[in-house]
């Protein structure tokens, strides 16, 4: 197993909190809340009273003031891979570092508190029904009506999307490529939630659709400039992808970890499972890549915290961490043969939840695009 050598002594204390916290808090919880459909909100104030939301936060607004990716990082390892319904990803890294850049101070010192508290719970609305990857089509509209503006439209897949108090909106404001970023709180007139999203995996998080009529949406709620909202997503997505990714190797991680216990006790031919050549050279596959796709992430980590992640940086993370993922459960799953189908088995949800890394935050097709137009494979240059 590949040494992480991204982390200070600091980190590793932190990490010793969090898994401590998770096996008290957060895992007991596990059955109840994949039948619920959704985790607690309680977990969100518990996890906010430990200081693990929004740990970036300035003190003034109740966090840590740790910019640091690695603490996130750390956050989503610990958590996600057993309780992924838990998405402190999303809060933290996701749509956290949005009232971060570009809130103002008001905005801030509003939001900010709850945020850090684990009262407001945050979501981010970009996907709707009829677009996903391509988000310059989307069809939620917001009209400037002078002291507020009017939105319109419906939203869909949206995580987070029961629980959340503040929703980071994304509407057309122009008659152009003109996207605004409107903050959304739970209680305004006009805003209303569907049905939880059944869903293949990912059983214990909610994933819901979002509706919009004649919302009144104050100018006080609009972040940054209304027609500039589409950059901010952009910026935004390279770090989200970089988490996502974290998350991703962990659960890969996980699979290699409880399968290689199996493969030790579960017996076959008069031997355990695990000492035959095939068992030994597929985990052995297994482990190298999940090696590779730590290293990626973690030097991916590291040019974050050097302000030098690109969005082609983060797009190779996102690829090869969900599709490594994706070839990890699978051959971890099929050492464990019928029992890996059950659902008591721990494998068969990493197995489901692991098919939504290829597809969210932009799906493989969308990152090898990135990647290649990065290149100079655009279309544009050719002559
Ligand atoms: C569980 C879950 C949670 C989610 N959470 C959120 C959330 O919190 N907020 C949010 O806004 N969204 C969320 N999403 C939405 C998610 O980001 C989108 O589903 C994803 O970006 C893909 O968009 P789409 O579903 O519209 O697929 P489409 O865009 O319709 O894509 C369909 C297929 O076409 C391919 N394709 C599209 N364009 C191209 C191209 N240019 N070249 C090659 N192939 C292409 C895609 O790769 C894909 O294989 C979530 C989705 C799920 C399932």
């Amino acid at each position: 197993m590949l040494p992480r050598l991204i982390f200070e002594p600091e980190h590793h204390q932190f990490r010793d909190a969090v898994r401590r916290w998770a096996e008290a808090e957060v895992f007991p919880h596990g059955a109840a809340w994949r039948a619920a459909g959704s985790v607690s909100a309680e977990v969100w104030r518990q996890a906010g009273a430990q200081g693990f939301l929004c740990p970036f936060a300035a003190e003034e607004h109740g966090g840590l003031g740790l910019d640091d990716i690695r603490y996130d990082m750390i956050l989503t390892e610990e958590l996600n891979p057993r309780e992924p319904g838990f998405f402190i990803a999303l809060h933290n890294r996701i749509v956290g570092p949005y009232l971060q850049k570009f809130a103002s101070p008001a905005q801030q010192a509003r939001f900010l508190p709850g945020v850090v508290s684990g009262e407001t719970i945050l979501a981010i609305a970009m996907t709707e029904p009829g677009t996903g990857s391509d988000l310059a089509a989307i069809r939620t509209r917001a009209e400037d009506k002078g002291d507020h503006w009017l939105l319109n439209g419906s939203k869909t897949y949206i995580s987070n999307g029961l629980l959340a108090g503040l929703v980071v909106v994304a509407a057309r404001t122009g008659p152009g490529h003109e996207i605004g970023l409107f903050l959304v709180e739970a209680g305004m007139e006009g805003f209303r939630r569907g049905q939880p999203l059944q869903k293949l995996g990912l059983k214990s998080q909610d994933t819901a659709e979002l509706f919009f009529d004649d919302v009144k949406v104050p100018k006080t709620h609009v972040l940054g400039d209304p027609a500039k909202g589409f950059k901010m997503m952009m910026t935004n997505l390279a770090e989200e992808r970089l988490i996502g990714a974290a998350g991703f190797v962990a659960r890969a991680e996980r699979a290699l970890a409880i399968t290689l216990d199996y493969v030790q006790e579960r017996r076959a031919f008069g031997q355990a499972i695990g000492m035959f050549q095939n068992t030994r050279f597929q985990l052995a596959s297994l482990r190298t890549e999940v090696d590779a796709a730590q290293a990626l992430v973690d030097q991916c980590a590291m040019a974050h915290l050097g302000g030098q992640l690109t969005a082609e940086l983060a797009a190779e993370a996102k690829l090869f961490s969900s599709e490594v993922e994706g070839r990890v459960v699978d051959g971890c799953l099929q050492l464990f043969g019928g029992a890996g189908y059950m659902e008591e088995y721990e494998i068969s949800r990493l197995y489901a939840d692991a098919r939504i890394s290829r597809i969210y935050a932009g799906t493989s097709e969308i990152m090898r695009e990135i990647i290649g137009r990065g290149m100079g494979l655009d279309g544009r240059n050719r002559n």
